[in-house]
């Protein structure tokens, strides 16, 4: 008899899996004992033992659990960067998850106006209070504000809605690229805005804004250069004279903010940000500014600015393209609740208190857990608890650190390169992946954003570690 007709039959091994049957499903538990099975047959047309029943049954199951785990799992973000675009960037405050998920939950009043029973816009759930905070200082009737799939979308829809055909002017300083795909010289192509370029990379004067408006010109543009600096010799034209020059020539202003931070993060010992507050103050009639930055909210965009303009952006078909759903709404809702309490913001908003942290709780932190990670990793690597410097991520702030402390992993040895990706894989394939960053000789892990709430559960994977 050969191999191939010892392999065992799909409903007999079923039938010695009816835990996993019940906790996944007959379908997909059938489909990796045929994969396994598909796998044995494999192995024997290739001279290969088949494997022993016990071992054939393990395969299976660990198949099946793999197949089960959702793709978007939770991580620990110890890479030192706490508005981490590719780890999803702000996390939510208790108060916007419970909102988001009654409204994810049961049917709610989106579109619905309660008080008269009519038809609502989802635009009012967040409008007052967007324009409450962001243009505090200015009469509440005058200014509107309109929310969109992230800031991107808000700079696209803004410019198309209000310069569709006609010119925008902007600072040469300001042609920035943001991650990759935006661009402001190409998100301008796609809203179908003439691009006028005025000044120079480091230096733009009120003369050359000035000099570049004509007929054709519908707006001026300033953008936040978020994610990197211009030093040295530099100029740049201030919100409120660039906002006299539109005005003159009887055009809008608008202002990409980026991050925009809702609330002075000076009060908070933080580097200053740019804020919607200051440049609405200062005459800018259009404001975006991201949700998931600085924020702490979901991701979103927002428009904020006067009334008549956002009516004009509103009617635009892209934004019914671009809108966000309802648990956007609730989760921005309930963060923007949160900013009418600055008090109590740093302890109830999550960004705001891994930023504010301070570094001997996470020194603390670091002691405690520096034994159990040198007693799991043994010979691997030593560990030691080094001074860092976290960033704040997403473009906020790009020069500015927050003094922190990491436990830096360092293989034995001189080339440790091989030893540093395994180190790192390793630390990936937890349940709960831990993701560092690599650092010339070790594998750092920032402290920073593992909340001694999360230490528990930090410290019972270690256990786990494979190599
Ligand atoms: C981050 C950023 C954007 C893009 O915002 P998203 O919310 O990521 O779409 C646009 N402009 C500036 C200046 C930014 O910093």
């Amino acid at each position: 008899m050969n191999e191939r007709q010892k392999i065992p039959a799909v409903d007999r091994v079923l039938l010695q899996l009816p835990d996993l049957i019940e906790a996944h499903g007959r379908q997909p538990v059938t489909a990796c004992v045929r994969a396994e099975l598909a796998a044995a047959r494999e192995g024997a047309r290739h001279g290969l033992p088949l494997p022993e029943e016990a071992a054939l049954l393990a395969a299976i199951r660990r198949r099946a659990e793999a197949s089960a785990r959702p793709h978007l799992r939770p991580v620990f973000n110890l890479t030192g960067t706490v508005l981490h675009t590719n780890l999803g960037r702000a996390l939510l405050a208790d108060e916007a998850v419970a909102l988001m998920t009654e409204a994810a939950r049961s049917p709610c009043a989106l579109e619905y106006d309660l008080a008269s029973g009519g038809r609502g816009d989802r635009d009012d759930l967040v409008c007052e209070l967007l324009v409450e905070l962001a243009a505090a200082s200015l009469p509440a009737d005058a200014y509107a504000a309109t929310v969109v799939n992230n800031n991107a979308a808000a700079v696209l829809l803004t410019l198309n809605a209000l310069a569709q055909g006609k010119e925008a002017v902007v600072s040469r300083g300001e042609l920035v690229e943001i991650g990759g795909a935006f661009r402001i010289p190409d998100v301008m192509r796609r809203a179908r805005v003439k691009l006028v370029e005025v000044g120079a990379t480091n230096c733009t004067h009120e003369r050359d804004y000035a000099e570049a408006i004509g007929p054709r010109t519908a707006l001026l543009l300033k953008v936040h250069a978020s994610n990197y600096a211009v030093v040295g010799f530099t100029k740049s034209v201030d919100e409120k004279a660039i906002a006299g020059i539109a005005h003159a020539a009887g055009v809008p202003f608008v202002v990409d903010l980026g991050s925009g931070a809702l609330t002075d993060f000076t009060a908070f010992g933080l580097p200053a940000e740019p804020m919607p507050q200051q440049a609405l103050a200062a005459g800018a009639d259009i404001v975006t500014f991201s949700g998931d930055k600085l924020l702490g909210g979901p991701q979103a965009g927002l428009i904020v600015g006067r009334k008549e303009l956002i009516a004009r952006i509103k009617k635009n078909p892209l934004k019914r393209a671009l809108r966000v759903g309802k648990t956007t709404l609730a989760a921005l809702e309930a963060t923007l609740r949160l900013y009418r309490d600055p008090q109590r913001l740093a302890a109830r908003l999550p960004t705001l208190r891994l930023l504010t942290r301070p570094v001997a709780g996470i020194e603390a932190l670091g002691q405690r857990l520096l034994p159990a990670v040198q007693a799991a990793l043994g010979e691997r690597a030593a560990v030691t608890l080094q001074p860092c410097a976290s960033q704040i991520g997403s473009g906020a702030l790009p020069v500015e650190r927050l003094p922190s402390a990491a436990l830096a992993l360092r293989p034995p040895g001189h080339r440790t390169g091989k030893a540093l990706a395994a180190l790192e894989a390793a630390f990936r394939a937890l349940p709960i992946p831990v993701i560092g960053s690599v650092q010339g000789d070790a594998l750092r892990f920032d402290l920073r954003c593992l909340e001694d709430k999360d230490e528990a559960r930090f410290t019972a994977q270690l256990a786990q570690l494979k190599f």
